[in-house]
């Protein structure tokens, strides 16, 4: 084992070996620009460019010609919201989102608001599932887009995708989704979504890259570009093709969909032992979500009159995350957290912990082992119960 052991694969993930194998020659051979159609060079970048885009689609059920490579989940998010409100304002100017939403999502819709648009920021039950009625009732004349994540970067929890875009068509309006977490984890099909951010880092593919997938018939998604340039991606996103970090990220998609169940079974079981010990020795240990479906390698754990913080620094060995780490540098407690009806108390008494490809049985066992015995001594006995 080598220390401290890496927990936080929802935060990010080492690039692979073979996602980098295949990367390398795009830095030192074929560094071509992707655009330059009059020589060698660039055809060879065209050509990485072109297997990575039928891997990320073929990923996703996707056609290759949907795919928008962007810098990540972030900016594809943003391109999505801003760029389709800018294309649909006629209709409307109202979205639904819920408030367990990444920041991307969130801050972009806020954005908007500041625009003049209204936003509806549905509420999720204690599972951390939002309810289909909510989104149908909230759907008016006026709804231009629906976003919703598929899986959350705290608790792992899935929401039913295929049931709300049901709803979403239904009601007449776009569907977006944020499969940030999702993508390369579970089986995932844009079959019932017009729109979908994803990114390479994530899935064991390099930071700085990501795609937008854009549904282009029945119907055909219309999004203003959020970037003007050289008209790169089909004028959707233009700059210089990142071509290294497209086919890392074409390579990390293929190399996932291969391992995907034998994975998401290998992990599900070590996150089982994790929890059921934590649970067994712990008194009052929560696992949020736990009442919903989940992803298989994470774990969101509320350990009573404990300050997460505390326990992250004294588990100097293990690399855990209080919340997701976009927002754990704020202080604020997770508003995922508190939009599943936790308590500030509670939300700052969590642990989210994300296992991943290279985690093994002996790291979990070791990571369960040290937590169990600084929890039992940081836990005042009061506070047992929340
Ligand atoms: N959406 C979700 C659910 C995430 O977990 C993240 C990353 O933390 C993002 C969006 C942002 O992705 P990126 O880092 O590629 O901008």
């Amino acid at each position: 084992m080598t220390f401290p052991i890496y927990l936080d694969y929802n935060a990010t993930t080492p690039v692979d070996p073979r996602v980098l194998e295949r990367m390398l020659p795009f830095f030192t051979r074929h560094y071509g620009n992707a655009s330059s159609k009059g020589h060698a060079f660039g055809w060879a970048a065209a050509e990485g460019v072109k297997q990575a885009r039928e891997e990320v689609a073929a990923a996703m059920g996707a056609d290759p010609s949907e795919i928008v490579f962007t810098g990540g989940a972030t900016e594809s998010i943003n391109l999505a919201i801003k760029g389709i409100a800018a294309a649909y304002r006629s209709k409307g100017r109202h979205i639904v989102t819920v408030q367990t939403e990444h920041s991307a999502v969130l801050e972009a819709c806020k954005a908007l608001e500041q625009d003049g648009w209204s936003i509806t920021r549905l509420s999720v039950g204690a599972d951390g599932l939002v309810r289909l009625e909510d989104i149908e009732a909230a759907i008016t004349e006026e709804t231009v887009l629906v976003s919703v994540m598929w899986a959350n970067n705290e608790t792992g929890v899935l929401q039913p995708i295929t049931a709300i875009g049901e709803v979403v068509h239904r009601r007449g309006a776009l569907f977006l989704t944020d499969a940030t977490q999702a993508f390369g984890k579970i089986p995932i099909s844009v079959d019932v979504v017009d729109v979908m951010a994803c990114t390479a880092h994530k899935l064991y593919g390099p930071k700085g890259v990501g795609a937008l997938y854009i549904r282009r018939r029945q119907p055909r998604v219309r999004v203003v570009p959020q970037i003007d340039g050289g008209g790169q991606e089909d004028g959707l996103r233009a700059g210089t093709l990142n071509t290294p970090g497209i086919v890392g990220f074409g390579s990390a998609a293929a190399v996932a969909m291969a391992g995907m169940e034998a994975e998401a079974a290998r992990l599900g079981a070590l996150r089982d032992v994790l929890e059921s010990r934590l649970v067994e020795v712990l008194p009052g240990v929560r696992v949020n979500g736990a009442g919903a479906p989940r992803l298989a390698h994470v774990s969101n754990l509320t350990f009573p009159g404990v300050r997460s913080a505390n326990l992250v620094a004294e588990l100097r060995d293990l690399a855990l995350s209080t919340g997701s780490a976009c927002s754990s540098g704020t202080g604020n407690p997770s508003h995922v957290l508190k939009a599943m009806g936790l308590s500030d108390e509670a939300a700052y008494a969590t642990l989210r912990i994300s296992l991943g490809r290279f985690t093994t049985p002996e790291e979990v066992e070791h990571a369960a082992s040290r937590m169990i015995s600084v929890v039992s001594r940081l836990q005042k006995p009061s506070h047992v119960t929340i």
